[in-house]
């Protein structure tokens, strides 16, 4: 299986489509997923190409770690959370639907379920928790 470049975040990456981004470095991007599964669902990119978990070189696989741990303390600070649900999917018998390695950060909350998958969030709502999200990296 071939990477192609013209999947969504590979565009997100390129600033062809926007993404309510949370953050930045030189080799990651964090940004919120639009159907979001809890609040505050957000995903963890590599900046450079690679299909999923299978194609992933251990530079990639290290620094979206590093981001996912700097990530997933943010959130457990801006939603009061009581956990962290991390999850990759990898080709489509594995669930994956968008073709470039991405990890999502799930906030959790004691006794409270996850939302179903495919149902689009208010844009409004996403865009303030990245928000908090963002605020609370830079405050750690
Ligand atoms: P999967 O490939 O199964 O891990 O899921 C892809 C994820 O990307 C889903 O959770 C979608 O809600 C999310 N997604 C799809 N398009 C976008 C987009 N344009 N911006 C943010 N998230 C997206």
């Amino acid at each position: 299986m071939s990477y192609d470049p013209d999947n969504i975040f590979a565009k997100i990456l390129r600033g062809e489509i926007p993404s309510f981004k949370v953050y930045e470095d030189e080799d990651t991007y964090c940004f919120m997923d639009i159907m979001p599964r809890t609040d505050g669902h957000c995903l963890v990119i590599p900046k450079t190409p690679c299909r999923n978990i299978l194609d992933a070189s251990p530079e990639q696989l290290s620094a979206c770690m590093t981001t996912v741990n700097k990530v997933a303390n943010a959130c457990m600070r801006a939603f009061g959370a009581d956990g962290i649900t991390l999850q990759q999917f990898s080709e489509a018998a594995g669930g994956q639907e968008v073709f470039h390695l991405h990890f999502h950060i799930l906030p959790r909350h004691e006794g409270v379920s996850t939302r179903p998958p495919g149902k689009m969030g208010d844009m409004d709502q996403i865009k303030a928790h990245g928000a908090a999200i963002a605020e609370a990296i830079e405050n750690m």
